[in-house]
Parts: C-alpha cells; structure tokens; sequence
C-alpha cells in the first residue's frame, strides 16, 4: 500500500524538494498549501490539497482521506528581517498554526512527525560552537516561533505519544540539479538569488548588510547546506520514526562557514561575471555568525551530503536561475 506523507509548504523551496525526495524514496509526498508563499507550477511529485494551517476542519478532512504515515512541516513565514517588523505575524502564522496542526495529527492518530526548524533559535553567540546541545536564545520572533514549536512537539510527545524530529538549518542554498524545481520567493530577500539577479542585470546591484561585524571581513558568516542534501535528511528522519527509534533534534550543515564577501567572490568564480554591489546598513536580527559545530546527523542518521560545497549550491542555483521556470 502506497505510503503518503503530509507535507506542509509542499509548494515552496525546501518542501517541494522534499517531495522530489520523498517521491524517490517510494513514499508519497501529499502537498497541503495554502499558496500565500508557494507556487504551483512546484507541486509535481503528488497529489495536492489546498487548504490553511488554521483550518482545524480542513486539517480533519485531509488526515481522513490519505491517512499519512507521518507528517513533514515546513510551512511557515521565514524571513528575519519581516519576523522583527512584525513580530505578531510571526507568532500567529508559525505558531498557532502549528499547533492546529499537531492537534489534527495526534487526533488522526498520525504520531510520527518531521519538523522543519532553524539555527536562528540560538541566536547570537559570540564565539560558541552551535550543535544539538547548546541553549537557544533567539534574538528575532522568527527564531523565538520556531523555538515555541520545538516546545510544543516535545509536550506533545510527552503526553500523547507524538515522536518528532527536529532539523535546525543552517542557510539552505541551491536547488535541484536537474532543475525541476528550485529557489523562488516573493519578495526575494535570500542572499545567494538576490546576487544573481543583480548578476545578470534583475536588480541594479546587491546590498551587503552591514560590513562592521566582529569578523574577520566585517560581514555576516553563515553555514550554507545544499538544499538536496538537507531534504536526503528528512527522508532519513522519517525512516528513523518508522524504525520506531525516539524523538530527536539534529543540526544540518556543513559545518563551515562563509562571509557575504566570500559568497560573493565564490559566485563571480562560477559565474565567470561581476557582481555590483551596494555597500548598506546591518540588516535587524541578523546574527554575526551561524556556523554549525554538529556532525550528529552523519554519524546518527547516516546522512552524506554529496553536494556540500559552497560552489555547487551557487552553480545549482544559477542553472535554475538561468531556465525558463524563474520568470513564472
Ligand atoms: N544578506 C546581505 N544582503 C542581502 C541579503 C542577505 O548582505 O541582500 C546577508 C544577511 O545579512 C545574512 C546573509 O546574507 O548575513 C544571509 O542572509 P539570508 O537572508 O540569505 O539568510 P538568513 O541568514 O537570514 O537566514
């Protein structure tokens, strides 16, 4: 019997690769989006339902009619910058969405659950090594909604058998390398498709936020993990519930970090063009570094990234950016 799997925010970045990957792994990926943020030319590899993460009796009609053996979450507002003009939205939409959600599936009797969170929850620690272990401290209400979540999931499992586990990201970069689906936001505000567009003449130029950071460049580190690679651990995540192992938190990244200007420099190599930047003001939220210290994924989950280097996710993205399917 075909197995299917709720993945919320099917239509956008991660979960739409999520369902390239889950198709791959036999399962099948059922797509509930409400298309504030997603797109449907990215819903390809299942069956789509239509419908809010609020909507407790939409939630009720689409566990009875698949009868998911798990649920993936990734539908959620991610943007930093927004998150702390707005901070209400943020918590509405991430959190009591959630919990309608988990509240649907632990009422469907679906207890296996894979939850898409982040390395913002940590916040900005000068100086630590950030894996499973260290305290989580956000300095943004997107971070501060994904860590309420994480609460929530561990009370669920507590009281009603509900077994998680958590992936915080890093910086997901790339797209699929056969380009069938990839990055796409709208506005975009992600650093690797901004430098594109103002590469190939999109936008004017690109802004770096903030040069005055405690590193060594002045600009911002962070961790960039190929998105495929990233969406290969959820597969593994889900396989770890099914094997009825306990609930459990994994960092994903690569484990080194990358300066805006290093981004930068690395594009103009693989895209052999020049890059025209604009010099701006810190961006609020951001945290000067993320880098994640945690090989725990590898040596528990048996995740291998394959396609781990900084110029693979940018020359991944770039193909994207160059087909046709960027301008729908
Ligand atoms: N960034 C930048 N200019 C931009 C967009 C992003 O300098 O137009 C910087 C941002 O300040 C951060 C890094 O690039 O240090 C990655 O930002 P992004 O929004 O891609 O991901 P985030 O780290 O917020 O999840």
């Amino acid at each position: 019997m075909a197995k299917h799997v709720l993945v919320t925010g099917g239509a956008g970045y991660i979960g739409s690769h999520a369902c390239k990957a889950l198709r791959a792994a036999g399962y099948v990926p059922v797509t509930y989006d409400s298309f504030v943020t997603g797109w449907r030319d990215a819903v390809k590899f299942g069956p789509l339902e239509e419908g809010d993460l609020a909507d407790r009796a939409r939630l009720d009609e689409v566990f009875a009619r698949w009868q998911p053996v798990a649920v993936m979450h990734f539908a959620a507002l991610s943007l930093v910058g927004e998150s702390m003009k707005d901070p209400g939205k943020y918590w509405r939409a991430n959190v009591l969405s959630s919990l309608t959600l988990i509240e649907a599936a632990v009422a469907a009797g679906c207890l296996d659950f894979v939850f898409s969170s982040t390395c913002a929850t940590y916040g900005d620690q000068d100086g630590v090594v950030l894996d499973e272990t260290t305290r989580q401290m956000p300095i943004n209400a997107y971070g501060g909604s994904k860590r309420a979540i994480e609460d929530m999931l561990r009370d669920f499992g507590n009281s009603h058998g509900l077994r998680s586990v958590i992936f915080r990201y890093f910086n997901v970069a790339g797209g699929d390398p056969e380009a069938e689906v990839g990055e796409f936001h709208r506005p975009e505000t992600h650093l690797i498709p901004l430098m594109l567009d103002a590469i190939d003449g999109r936008r004017p130029a690109l802004t770096v936020f903030g040069s005055d950071y405690a590193t060594p460049d002045g600009t911002c580190i962070r961790d960039y993990v190929h998105v495929s690679d990233l969406v290969d651990a959820h597969v593994l995540g889900l396989k770890w519930l099914e094997a009825g192992k306990p609930s459990e938190v994994f960092c994903l990244g690569t484990g080194k970090g990358f300066s805006v200007r290093e981004v930068i420099a690395q594009s103009r190599a693989v895209t052999n063009r020049d890059v025209p930047i604009l010099e701006g003001e810190r961006r609020p939220g951001d945290a000067a570094v993320l880098v994640s210290g945690s090989t725990k994924a590898v040596s528990t989950l048996g995740w291998t990234p394959k396609r781990a280097e900084l110029a693979t996710m940018i020359a991944d993205a770039w193909r994207w950016h160059q087909s046709g399917h960027y301008e729908k």
